[in-house]
Parts: C-alpha cells; structure tokens; sequence
C-alpha cells in the first residue's frame, strides 16, 4: 500500500467512527466509555454479545468471533471486496483515493461507454421489443428492476451515438459492444433484447442479448470476455438477489436470465443465473460471501440432468453449502412458470422436494446393490468414502450422510467411525512423500509443548494488537521494527504476521487474512480486551507527570509511549522463544551420549539461559 492510499485509508476511519456505521445496521446501547452493545447481525442470538469499541475502531461478536474495523464490518454485512469497501467509504466521507495504477482508467472509460450503451438500449425498448417481453408474463417492475432495452436493428446505430458522446469506435470496441471487421466498425447487438449483466458492485460491465426474429442465431449472443468481465466470475441477478440471500440463507441457482427475472418476480428474489454451464468455484465463493448455507440448483430439466447437476459439482463448492437439485414437472424451465396461475407454488413445491446431496450421494452409491448382504454393504462404503473422509469440521452433509449410511446399512455409530479412521490413515499412508502438515513439522522443531506453544501465542498477540494501535501509514514501518527486534521464528503466528505486513496490503485486510485461520479470533479478542491506546497513554501520564513533550508534542507522545510498551511485549516474546529453544536443546541433550555434542548443548544451554534472564530484566524494569 503506498503511503497516500494509507493516508486515506486513516483519514476515513477518523471521519467514519465505527459505532455509527454499525449502528445502520444493528441496534446498539452504550455500555460504558466509548463502547457499545447490540445484537450480532453475523448470527441468531438473543442476548447481545456483538460490541463495538470506538477509540480501537473495531467491532467483534464474542460468540460468533466475527468482526473487524470498518472496512471489515462494511466488508461482511455487504458482502463486498476491500476494495469496494474502501471506495464506498471514501465517498461517503468525503476523502479522495489516489487512482488505482494502470489499467484503472481504461476500466473506468469502459465502464462509462457501457453505461452510455445501456442508456441507449433501455431508451429503445418499446414495440415488438416490449411486446415480447409482456407476453413472456414480465411486468414493467420487473423490466425496470433488470435493466431489459432493446438494440436496434440498424448496424451503427450505437456506433454513432456513442461517437456523439465523444466515445472513439476503438473504444466502444474494446468494451465489447462493438465488432470490427476488415477496419469497418458495426453494432455488435442486433435487433435484440438487451440483458445487462452486473457486477457485485451493481456495475454494468456486459449484455446478453435475445434474438427477436425466429432464424437469427444465436439466439443468445453474449459481450466477449474484457478485463470487466469474466464469465465464470459473475452471476447473473447477483447484486439484486444479494439482500434476499442473505436473509434467507439459500441461493437458488438457475441457467436462464429469464429464469431469474421470473423467479424474482414471483416472490424467488434469492435466485442467480450462472453465465456458463456449471457453477464455478468463484460464482459459489460470491454466494457465500452473501452468506448463502443452502443452494438450490435448479439447472436441468430432466431426471439424468439432474444427477450430472450434482455428480459435476466440484467437491469444494459441496463442501461449503448444503446442495439440492430441483426439478420441476413436465420438463419446464422456471421462466415458463410466470404464465401459470399456479406457478409459484409449483416452484415452491419443486424446493420442497428437491433431492437433497445426500440422498442422491446415497442412491447413486446403492444403486443396484442388495444392502443385506455385508460385502455390499463394503461397496456402499467404498463408493461414498471420499466425501465421507472430509476435513472440514462441522460439515453438515458429512453428519447427515453418516446417518444415512448408519440408518440404511445398520452399522453402529462406532462401527462407521472406525472404518473411517481407516481409511483416513489409509490416505495419510499414500501422501507420505508431500509435505507434512504443520503439527507434524512443529513436533519436528522441537515445540510440542502445548503450554510454550500458548504461551508464545499469548505473547505474540499482544505484540501485534500494539501494532494495531499505530496509524495505518506507519503500521508498515512498525511492524519492520518488530521483526528486526525480535526474529520470530518460521511457523509461528508472528513470523506469518510479518509476512503479511510486509505485502503492504493494510491493517483491515491483513486482520482479515487472519480471520481465516484460527488465530483470528484470538487476535480480535486481544485486541477488544487489551487496554486501547488513549487509555495506553493516559496511565503513561499518571506515571511520568513531568514529562515535557514539547512543540509537536500531541505527535509524538503516543510514539514514546508505544515504543515503551512494544519494548516490554517484544522482551516477553523473545523470552518465550529462548524457552522453546532451550526445550529443544534439554530434548537433544536428552537423546544424545556423545560427549562433544553434550558439551556444546550444555554451552548452547547456559547461553539461553542467560539470554532468557536479560529478557526478564527488561520488563521486570
Ligand atoms: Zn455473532
């Protein structure tokens, strides 16, 4: 991050106090000095444990562990990128961003041209255009709410008006409404029905197109992929379907534009479109960021399309949600639902009983087999051992499958965890050759100690809510100065940390990076229970009354004071990783009867015990 985005980035958390921009979302109550209560809006619960800190700028729910600054916040509850966040929140404070680098104001004049071709589309509809559209049942809420226009059948009709508005036929080329062929430049939307496709942030950044006259084809002619969109990045309906999945917690997935429009406009607002033929592992992460637990697939129409529906999702997207597929009787499309009076109990009924991934995980892997008999009964098991074998904990497909498996096989709970266990050192056995995971290669260093390896957590946490405390522009510097000072050690959370400070990627969206592993929440509950740093410096005044701080005093007061406390915090990490040295040492020392390597481990020894003895005097101070 370069120092004027930092500067923004600092300018903005002064002029947007946290406990405001949570409170448009969650009722708060003070409760005590600068800090205040309410209801987690991340999760159901009845007594508030979601609080808000002001002078630290932070939020955190001490249930869920879900939190952050205002970045975070906004991040989460909208389910958007940083950098979304970062320019709603500089536009509502009023701080300019310095310009994204490169590529930035190409995208942001593609970006205009598509918003002029929208204007004129949207200008056109009307006619046979419009006609088309009533007649596919959809109301005029439903074509405003979507954006549907209409291309004229002419060739260079958006040619000239956009040449009108001062846009070069290069340009409009390179936005992908244009085609060129042999140097002559024409509309690349012909005497079609215009569809806008948006980004999450609700920009237009492409168009489907229908054909209106019967032999054209194809009757769905797309923009060319651009740097703005990318097929397998997008879903149709997104930012519109965005508040509805969030609140119901489920996403129904369907192929057609028109689909989506019509399940929107029968009461279906959580419906998307994939823009290909599957969901892809970036359309499903985009659900999930709008805290979507269930999907709906709604793709094919008949039964075998259904099982493929299933069989080709990808084992991540699975593992994220629970999945149904839908099918809907007599081979209808959804959009074909809107003309029947009937239609949106139909729908409702087709989720209702949409076959869940389990059942047909199961019925797939039974399928032909007489489950009385004990070798295939071992079939069964076979056949549904890898998703059963899964790493994720709490993954509700993987319960609902075992007892499935448990109910339908008539194995005891136990009986099925054992041949589980099985197969999962099975697969340990086959992997041996990669590299091992990290609890085997902390064992390997020497720090199984479960109590040192705590106790050095504890201590880095507290060195790094120190330097949360610090303005985003020297957040970098300081971090610097931490690690030179206190050499953390590879695999340890502050060595992580550092590295993660020194992408330069800000105090927000490192804290967020975090967020995904365990330590998060341990970090955000450090940082929500540690002293804030007003009241950090107040106490340093009660205890050095006569301190002159001079001329640029208000500057440099918090400096001195956290110069002071990081000093402490860095001699206790330091100590405990001589601690797990020594530990290491003591083992080897341990294990060995070779009279050289015990004299040099005992020198290594006095050594770290002095060193650990200089770390104490420090903050012993
Ligand atoms: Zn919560």
């Amino acid at each position: 991050m370069d120092a004027q985005t930092a500067q923004a980035i600092e300018l903005i958390r002064s002029r947007m106090p946290i406990q405001e921009l949570v409170g448009r979302y969650v009722a708060l109550k003070p409760s005590g000095k600068g800090t205040w209560k309410g209801l987690c809006p991340f999760h159901q619960e009845k007594t508030p444990s979601f609080q808000v800190n002001e002078a630290k700028g932070l939020c955190y729910c001490f249930g869920c562990k879900a939190g952050g600054d205002i970045f975070a916040f906004l991040q989460k509850i909208e389910g958007i990128e940083f950098r979304e966040a970062l320019e709603r929140l500089a536009q509502e404070t009023g701080v300019e961003l310095p310009q994204y680098k490169g590529r930035a104001s190409a995208r942001k004049e593609a970006l205009q041209i598509l918003e002029l071709t929208q204007a004129y589309f949207r200008s056109h509809l009307g006619g046979e255009a419009l006609q088309y559209l009533q007649a596919r049942g959809l109301t005029a809420g439903s074509i405003e709410q979507f954006g549907l226009g209409y291309a004229p059948g002419s060739r260079d009709g958006l040619l000239k008006h956009l040449q009108g508005q001062g846009v070069s036929p290069q340009e409009a080329l390179e936005a992908g409404v244009l085609m060129e062929r042999e140097g002559r430049f024409f509309d690349r939307f012909r005497n079609r029905i215009t569809f806008p496709i948006l980004d999450s942030l609700g920009r237009t950044v492409a168009f489907t197109a229908r054909a209106l006259a019967q032999d054209d084809n194809p009757k769905y002619l797309n923009s060319p992929e651009t740097p703005l969109f990318k097929k397998s990045l997008l879903l149709y309906g997104y930012p519109q379907a965005r508040p509805a999945i969030r609140e119901r917690g489920r996403a129904v997935v369907v192929e057609g534009l028109f689909d989506v429009i019509a399940l929107h406009q029968m009461g279906f607002s959580e419906a998307v479109a994939v823009l290909g033929s599957s969901l892809s592992a970036e359309q499903a992460h985009l659900l999930k960021r709008a805290d979507a637990t269930e999907l709906y697939l709604a793709f094919d129409a008949d039964e075998a399309g259904r099982k493929a529906t299933l069989q080709s999702l990808n084992l991540e997207i699975v593992r994220s949600f629970v999945v149904y597929a839908v099918l809907l009787e007599g081979g209808k499309d959804p959009g074909d639902l809107l003309l029947l009076p009937d239609g949106k109990a139909r729908f409702e009924a087709a989720l209702n009983v949409a076959l869940p991934e389990v059942e047909y995980r199961f019925e797939v892997a039974a399928s032909g087999l007489d489950l009385r008999r004990p070798e295939h009964k071992q079939k069964v098991l076979e056949a549904l051992k890898p998703r059963l074998v899964s790493s994720e904990p709490f993954d509700r497909v993987v319960e609902k499958l075992k007892a499935k498996v448990i109910g339908a096989l008539e194995l005891s709970p136990r009986a099925l965890e054992d041949y589980l266990a099985r197969a999962r050192s099975a697969s340990g056995r086959h992997t041996q050759g990669a590299a091992p995971p990290r609890t085997d290669r902390v064992a390997s260093l020497g720090l199984s100690r479960p109590d040192l390896t705590e106790k050095r957590l504890l201590r880095e946490l507290d060195v790094i809510a120190l330097l949360y405390s610090v303005p985003e522009e020297e957040f970098v510097q300081w971090s610097l100065y931490v690690e030179d000072h206190t050499w953390p050690p590879e695999g340890s959370l502050l060595a992580d940390f550092m590295q993660a400070a020194r992408s330069e990627q800000g105090k927000s969206r490192i804290l967020k990076h975090f967020e995904q592993r365990g330590e998060g929440a341990r970090l955000m509950d450090v940082l929500m229970k540690s002293p804030s740093f007003d009241q950090v410096n107040l106490e340093a005044d009660r205890r050095e009354p006569t301190v002159s701080w001079g001329e640029h005093g208000s500057a440099r007061k918090p400096r001195l004071t956290l110069e002071a406390h990081l000093t402490v915090a860095m001699a206790r990490v330091r100590e405990v990783y001589y601690e797990m040295r020594l530990d290491k040492l003591k083992t080897q020392l341990k294990s060995t009867t070779d009279l050289d390597e015990i004299r040099a481990l005992t020198k290594d020894i006095q050594e770290v015990l002095q060193a650990i003895e200089a770390e104490r005097r420090v903050y012993k101070r």
